[in-house]
């Protein structure tokens, strides 16, 4: 394990330019791979959209430089839409701003010496050909598990064997090409268009990637030893799994929302692996009747509860709203054995020795931070690469419940009983969950395979020439 540049012997350090995507579960995986690099001696410089703009006095090391005229998602209700017109939109919006400060940035002659590559989220292929443009290598972070980034490489293929669009009546077709998923796990649209712009945005990606000078990945091959596998059969560009990268980095909190520290307190006064954690990630949405179903099942299920209930969680709610309101009695009924904040640490959260179950829309990183914490997980995903990520855990992994259908509170409380009990499901459970929080342990560890990935990185960023 050697560091770059050692400015004490007069040697120059390398520099790494950064762009996120601008969400949080894209954000959280960029600044962890900064911190990162820069603890093995790379200097950082975070470019950075205006809308979700990180907090640069969090990270008083890293130059920042916003680039302006990115515009904000757009109020459709369909967020999977919303969410891919924004992503097409950030690219538009940030080429020209970001030419112009990259080229600003490589004229100081110092800079244009010192500069190694540009990371940037894979989302942003736009940028990724203006770094290009300007002969600086690139690299691209896929903030998605392995599994995911192989369907992208597979879309064309799972439209032209008909899979996708997916039809209502297939959902439970497997996907023979692509074990465990089924149709069911592949994103869904609403509409002709939509697909359409799924269809762009990820071949859009997997072409940042295979234009790019490496492939970073969250994951780690214990936990996806097939998936890698296969993307580095089929990729002509280097992968490099260097996860869970929130275990591996000494990164600065890199949230938008203020973290409630106040709730680690009130896990210490809760029995060893007694608490429900209950979080449906930054972006998830649900009906006011499902918000309705879900108060109730945490309420009757009778167990210690921790809730992230974030603003925006319910659809329709005024923009305005801080926090979404909770059914009249719940606070009665649960009074005591359990605590509702707007946004909570959850890597911290997850490690607590209380928290003995987790309920979760399996965002990659929530998935990631749950198998890392050896906690099994209830699965409620709702869009995207959640769905898959779900199928990996209560199928692949079997560290795992899924909810399927209706939420309804019946339902619900019975697999939170199975997953939190003492009966042979929850035991089962914990135990396939404990090993793998050892082989994520064991992965970032002494000659573990993501941490002999991180100096493989660190040497291809080093062998980088502008
Ligand atoms: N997160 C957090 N506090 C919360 C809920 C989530 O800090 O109360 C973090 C979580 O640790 C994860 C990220 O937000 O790193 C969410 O990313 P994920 O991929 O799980 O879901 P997304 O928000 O992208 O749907």
């Amino acid at each position: 394990m050697g560091t770059v540049g050692d400015t004490a012997t007069g040697d120059r350090c390398r520099r790494v330019l950064f762009f996120p995507l601008p969400y949080q579960g894209h954000i959280n995986p960029m600044f962890q791979l900064a911190g990162l690099l820069h603890a093995r001696g790379f200097a950082v410089t975070v470019f950075h959209a205006q809308f979700n703009a990180p907090d640069a006095s969090r990270h008083p090391a890293y130059d920042f430089v916003p680039v302006p005229g990115d515009s904000m998602p757009g109020d459709s209700p369909d967020v999977v839409q919303a969410t891919l017109e924004h992503i097409l939109a950030v690219n538009r919006a940030c080429e020209a701003p970001f030419r112009e400060r990259l080229a600003a940035l490589l004229e100081q002659q110092r800079a244009r010496e010192d500069v190694a590559c540009l990371v940037a989220d894979a989302h942003l292929l736009t940028l990724l050909d203006v770094a290009r443009g300007l002969r600086v290598p690139t690299l691209a972070l896929r903030t998605g598990s392995a599994a995911c980034f192989r369907w992208f490489t597979a879309f064309p293929m799972l439209c032209d064997k008909g899979y996708l669009p997916a039809q209502e009546s297939q959902l439970d077709t497997p996907v023979i090409e692509l074990p465990p998923y089924g149709v069911g796990d592949l994103p869904s649209t609403s509409s002709a268009a939509a697909h359409a712009q799924l269809r762009e945005v990820i071949s859009r990606a997997v072409a940042a990637v295979t234009t790019s000078s490496g492939l970073i990945l969250n994951t780690f091959d214990a936990l996806e030893t097939d998936e890698l596998a296969s993307l580095r059969r089929d990729l002509a560009v280097p992968v490099f799994d260097v996860g869970p990268l929130h275990k591996l980095s000494p990164a600065a909190s890199s949230s938008l929302l203020r973290q409630d520290r106040g709730c680690l307190d009130w896990l210490d006064a809760q029995a060893p692996a007694s608490v429900l954690y209950v979080s449906f990630g930054s972006l998830a949405s649900m009906s006011a009747s499902d918000l309705k179903e879900t108060a109730w099942s945490i309420a009757n299920s009778g167990h210690p509860f921790l809730w992230v209930l974030r603003p925006g969680l319910v659809r329709g709610a005024p923009p305005s709203q801080q926090q979404p309101p909770l059914p009249d009695g719940f606070h009665a009924t649960t009074h005591g054995r359990g605590m509702v904040v707007r946004w909570a640490p959850q890597e911290e959260v997850l490690a607590h020795p209380a928290v003995g179950g987790f309920w979760t829309h399996c965002g990659w990183n929530s998935t990631l931070e749950s198998v890392c914490a050896g906690v099994p997980m209830l699965c409620r995903p709702c869009f995207g690469d959640q769905k898959g990520n779900a199928r990996y855990v209560y199928h692949a992994w079997r560290i795992g419940l899924t909810l399927d259908g209706e939420l309804e509170r019946g339902k619900v409380e019975a697999a939170i009983s199975a997953l939190m009990g003492a009966g042979e499901t929850g035991a089962e459970l914990r135990r396939r969950a404990l090993e793998f929080k050892s082989s994520a342990a064991e992965s970032i560890g002494e000659a573990g395979s993501s941490c002999l990935n991180v100096d493989k990185l660190v040497n291809h960023i080093q062998s980088l020439q502008l």
